[in-house]
């Protein structure tokens, strides 16, 4: 039975959905006003690891994930200004193309981790009426304010308000708002914006709609929306008004999960998700990740230095999705060399025994075990280890293996698919003939010709067999 941790009770709980047999999962996404770093891509590999554990349960996952592309601010509370303009400005471009640009890298770089597609892709900019209509409804049954600049949510008025965070109205009033207070008229600080009016701070706003709410300084009540209503609006309409699990950074916890509760459960009465999910943050070289460091690192940069997006999955599955994690191109060099020695292996006890095999049983349910514990993948992946190593029949082995990879996404069944070229084929033919004649000094210097060309020889009484010595790089990536 799976087992998941809930941030909302800080408990495991047995995880028993809405409907059977069926999962609706939420995860925010991110801002497209930049190349995604490691670290949100770790949030993205996290996912994908959740969302195929779920499917290799049996259940049918309905995933949805957002683009932000506009009503982020450079603060997650009210202040400062939205980071699509900041991109837009830096670059030259609108906001639009920021959005296009900055998606298609996104898109892109969780192809290269093998991250599957979630079932909805959708982007803040398509859903502006359903926002307004959410923020209409708390006008209307009283959970929201105007002022001259914005709509607000009213956190008084929501009793639960710091049941996620845990953490008292008054502290999180001291955390909100740092900087300028940009509205007077605003009554607390914790409460946030639904819709920003064309004024003030945002007189200049590049993106901006027409509503029904109504400021004095502005026509038709143009605006955006702020960004954690985007969030309420793309997952309910998407979802549902009550959702199974809600995935997102711990960073999340105290502003835009508690801001997306308030306005939800406000609007609708219900439960808004069943199970909350945080994973934790990635360090690099020990340290948070910033610009004045020098230790963003994008795949890009990875590739450049030339590393396989691959072992970054691999590196990332090392860690539970609730630890923290520290990141250094040393720990990335000791995953592709991991990497490599599964894939050989694979190549290797392909050729030994052709035959189909069946699953180790034993293994597999050690392998259930760690995945159904709150997501166990670095236990799921010591396991895989154990029956690399064990000595099953070699087509056994290469079932389980197989199998397991439906959760681990290592791409191990594409590398059966490489077939090894016809000139080393040869090699290895002469190699046999040399053996067989007893010339063993030459049979020696070819074997290192082979090597040479990238690959292994493995002899066994029924033969050799010709491996890969690098075979994560024929996984194209
Ligand atoms: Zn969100």
């Amino acid at each position: 039975m799976l087992q998941l941790y809930d941030t909302l009770t800080r408990k495991k709980h047995a995880f028993n959905p809405l409907e059977e047999g069926k999962v609706s999962l939420y995860q925010c996404g991110p801002t497209v006003y930049w190349t995604q770093h490691i670290g949100n891509l770790r949030a993205v590999v996290m996912t994908d690891l959740i969302v195929r554990t779920l499917e290799y349960s049996g259940y049918a996952v309905k995933f949805v994930r957002n683009y932000t592309d506009v009503g982020h601010l450079t603060s997650d509370s009210d202040s400062g200004e939205d980071k699509m303009e900041k991109g837009a400005k830096r670059e030259g471009l609108s906001p639009k193309q920021i959005a296009e640009k900055y998606i298609a890298i996104f898109e892109k770089d969780c192809t290269l981790l093998n991250a599957q597609n979630p079932t909805i892709s959708c982007r803040a900019t398509d859903y502006i009426s359903d926002m307004i209509q959410l923020t209409q409804k708390l006008l209307d049954n009283k959970y929201a304010y105007s002022t001259e600049l914005a709509v607000y949510f009213d956190t008084k008025k929501f009793a639960a308000y710091d049941t996620l965070s845990r953490q008292k109205m008054e502290s999180l009033v001291t955390g909100a708002g740092k900087g300028t207070v940009e509205d007077v008229h605003k009554k607390s600080p914790t409460d946030f914006a639904l819709w920003f009016f064309k004024a003030g701070t945002h007189a200049h706003a590049l993106q901006y709609w027409p509503s029904p709410f109504r400021s004095r300084l502005v026509e038709n009540g143009e605006g955006f929306p702020g960004w954690h209503i985007e969030c309420s609006a793309m997952s309910m309409k998407n979802l549902g008004e009550t959702l199974d699990i809600h995935m997102g950074g711990v960073e999340h916890i105290p502003v835009h999960h508690t801001n997306e509760i308030a306005q939800s459960e406000a609007a609708t009465g219900k439960t808004f998700v069943r199970y909350w999910m945080h994973y934790e943050h990635l360090l690099v070289n020990g340290e948070k990740m910033s610009k004045s460091l020098g230790n963003v690192y994008s795949i890009d940069d990875l590739q450049q230095k030339g590393f396989h997006p691959l072992a970054l999955r691999y590196f990332f599955m090392q860690a539970h999705y609730r630890s923290r994690q520290n990141f250094t191109l040393e720990a990335l060099e000791s995953s592709v060399n991991a990497l490599n020695s599964i894939l050989s292996t694979i190549m290797l006890l392909l050729q030994v025994d052709k035959h189909e095999g069946s699953i180790i049983e034993d293994q597999h349910k050690l392998f259930i075990e760690a995945i159904e514990d709150d997501f166990n993948i670095p236990k799921a992946l010591a396991v895989l280890w154990e029956v690399m190593n064990s000595n099953e029949a070699p087509k056994d082995k290469l079932a389980t293996v197989l199998d397991f990879d439906k959760v681990l996404g290592l791409r191990l069944r594409d590398i059966l698919k490489y077939t090894i070229p016809q000139k080393i084929h040869a090699m290895i033919k002469s190699r046999q003939l040399l053996r067989k004649q007893s010339k063993f000094d030459e049979a020696d210097t070819l074997r290192m010709d082979i090597e040479r060309e990238g690959y292994k020889v493995e002899d066994f009484e029924s033969g050799s067999i010709v491996t890969a010595k690098k075979p994560l790089e024929l996984l194209t990536a």
